[in-house]
């Protein structure tokens, strides 16, 4: 009988987290401007800082652990992670951090990582040096690049520049490392990858799915993320976290 048990115990032990662990589904979520809409642009490609704060009340109420890439390891240690992206650096991404400020509490951290485009920073729509100091130094947010022009990576040949050498601007700007690029347009190709290895952990395409450890190759270069828009409602964004 006790042999039984003792059976019956490794099997579980060996069932039960690989079964948790493949099931575990990560959303990575994509945002790019927060703010009312006024005409300008893509009206999807905005949302509102009332929703935004809303979405971001959803996720503290319900035990949700918003993570930047730099604890990439602790998706298995902690409750319901996941990851919140703004791309483009856009100066009202200055929102996201009042909106973190304000919800912050002993109990829940908010983070999320800046996509910036190295030689956009300082335009006048777009966050400058001073800003990306700022944010970093605030520890809730973490600043990563998004290439230095925002070109479509797949039909360019100065990787060195849009790569490595965005990287080592913004890092020369917050002092703190930059492990993680979003790929422009969500564009990338195997010679992108490769590219990209040289001087990022991780790479971020616009896949429109949950991130599962799958254990494929350059899985790290292909993270998938889902479009928060303007038209998403709170039922929408709650479907979109609860993997529904
Ligand atoms: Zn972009």
């Amino acid at each position: 009988m006790k042999k039984y048990a003792l059976l019956f115990l490794c099997l579980l032990i060996l069932i039960v987290p690989s079964q948790a662990f493949a099931e575990r589904k990560v959303p990575i979520l994509i945002y790019h401007s927060i703010d009312e809409f006024t005409g300008h642009g893509s009206k999807e490609l905005y949302v509102t800082p009332k929703n935004f704060e809303e979405q971001m009340i959803y996720l503290r109420d319900h035990g949700y652990t918003l993570l930047t890439f730099e604890r990439w390891q602790d998706i298995d240690k902690v409750n319901k992670p996941i990851f919140i992206t703004f791309d483009d650096g856009y100066k009202n991404n200055l929102n996201v951090f009042t909106t973190f400020q304000k919800l912050k509490t002993d109990q829940f951290h908010p983070s999320g990582t800046f996509f910036v485009i190295s030689d956009f920073i300082g335009r006048s729509n777009r966050l400058s040096k001073s800003d990306l100091k700022m944010l970093a130094i605030s520890g809730l947010i973490s600043i990563q690049s998004h290439t230095a022009t925002h070109p479509d990576l797949t039909k360019i040949k100065n990787y060195e520049y849009e790569l490595k050498e965005s990287s080592d601007k913004i890092q020369q700007i917050t002092g703190k490392p930059v492990i993680a690029l979003a790929y422009p347009y969500g564009k990338y190709n195997d010679k992108v990858i490769a590219e990209t290895k040289k001087s990022y952990q991780f790479g971020l395409t616009t896949i429109p799915e949950p991130f599962y450890e799958k254990g494929t190759k350059n899985e790290r270069y292909l993270l998938p993320r889902i479009y928060v828009k303007y038209s998403t409602t709170i039922e929408e964004f709650a479907k979109i976290v609860d993997g529904l």
